[in-house]
């Protein structure tokens, strides 16, 4: 079988994307599938690189653009033979359910949420409502639109103190990895964090802040789901930023966490209805507030987490009983098996 891994991509999120990519790359049973690297550039090109059939030609990670460069990728090749596609991008045009939908269109099974989840998952404001419908916890928070920004900040302003009160977290509605997120404490420096994330998206997502633990724990399944133990990001400020996260790796990340059995029991079920309520499929990485007085909040679902050899989805699997390689030989799986059931 061939299996197309799709990696970059046109979101901020690309260089985790090529990192994600290049651990899988190491993990995957090249007894069962010839790799063919697809790597999409920043201004969204197809390319792909030379099949890999074994470990031994995996490229050098900072050769796995260069290469990928140099033959443009006919998607139409997908449709030939049996394929199945594993996009590993993160944020908008990857993780959303657009690059999803490409897939549907043209019938080629792929690994990860459907496109449903996906957009649901991307889309802080509509998850939100989906959890709240569902009886999930969550902290409160504002929509607020472009079109009402421009006609009145003072108002919108006004109501944000008034409704949420400081700190708050300013956010666009559809992205990632921190980007565009501000956490804002004071009155002064609101506007310029609205209109930070204003350049993200045409709608944001104003929450209340919290002093918290972050807790995640990982999904796996498609009807019949599991859930990891829960790992914890250890934090010596109170929010961390893209480069923080990623790519200068500050965050220590703790698994498992250090909670008690029924805490963990409680974020296990409530992991497995997050999934359930944006339709979730494959995997899905589900991130919770516990705050000092015990109190747990759901914050996000994310479709398509971090799958480096540090990233705390392989991670928790691993702690949980299932290493990084039949972790993705399960994933994987779980697409062929979707795509089957569904005909
Ligand atoms: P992203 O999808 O970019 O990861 P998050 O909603 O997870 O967006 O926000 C990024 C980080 O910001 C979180 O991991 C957390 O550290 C901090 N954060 C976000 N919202 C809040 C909040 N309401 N209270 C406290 N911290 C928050
Ligand atoms: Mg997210
Ligand atoms: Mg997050």
């Amino acid at each position: 079988m061939k299996l197309y891994l799709i990696y970059g991509g046109k979101s901020a999120e690309h260089e985790v994307s090529i990192k994600s990519a290049y651990s899988i790359l190491q993990k995957i049973y090249y007894d069962h599938y010839t790799v063919i690297p697809v790597y999409i550039t920043r201004e969204g090109q197809w390319y792909k690189a030379g099949n890999v059939n074994s470990k031994d030609d995996i490229p050098e990670v900072k050769e796995m653009n260069q290469i990928a460069k140099k033959q443009p990728f006919n998607f139409i090749e997908m449709m030939e033979g049996e394929s199945v596609a594993f996009p590993v991008l993160h944020g908008p045009n990857g993780e959303d359910g657009t690059v999803q939908g490409l897939f549907e269109v043209f019938d080629i099974p792929y690994v990860g949420a459907g496109v449903l989840a996906s957009a649901v998952g991307m889309d802080k404001i509509i998850s939100k409502s989906v959890f709240k419908e569902a009886g999930l916890p969550i902290l409160p928070y504002n929509e607020v639109k472009l079109t009402d920004w421009k006609v009145d900040p003072d108002k919108v302003k006004d109501d944000l103190i008034q409704y949420l009160g400081f700190p708050m977290f300013v956010k666009p509605a559809n992205l990632g990895s921190s980007v565009g997120i501000t956490r804002v404490l004071e009155e002064t420096k609101l506007k310029e964090a609205i209109e930070l994330a204003f350049e993200y998206d045409t709608r944001i997502v104003v929450e209340k802040g919290v002093k918290a633990r972050e807790i995640e724990v990982a999904v796996l399944g498609n009807e019949d789901i599991h859930t990891s133990v829960p790992g914890e990001l250890i934090k010596h400020k109170p929010f961390y930023d893209y480069e923080d996260k990623y790519l200068n790796q500050e965050v220590i990340r703790q698994v498992p966490s250090d909670i008690s059995d029924e805490l963990t029991k409680k974020l296990r079920e409530l992991a497995a209805r997050a999934f359930h309520a944006i339709d979730g499929t494959g995997v899905s990485r589900v991130d919770f507030f516990l705050t000092e007085d015990g109190e747990v909040y759901v914050n996000e679902v994310n479709t398509f987490p971090g799958f480096t050899n540090n990233s705390m989805y392989p991670r928790v699997w691993a702690k949980t009983g299932l290493p990084y390689e039949d972790l993705i030989e399960e994933v994987i799986q779980l697409g062929i098996r979707r795509h089957k059931d569904r005909l």
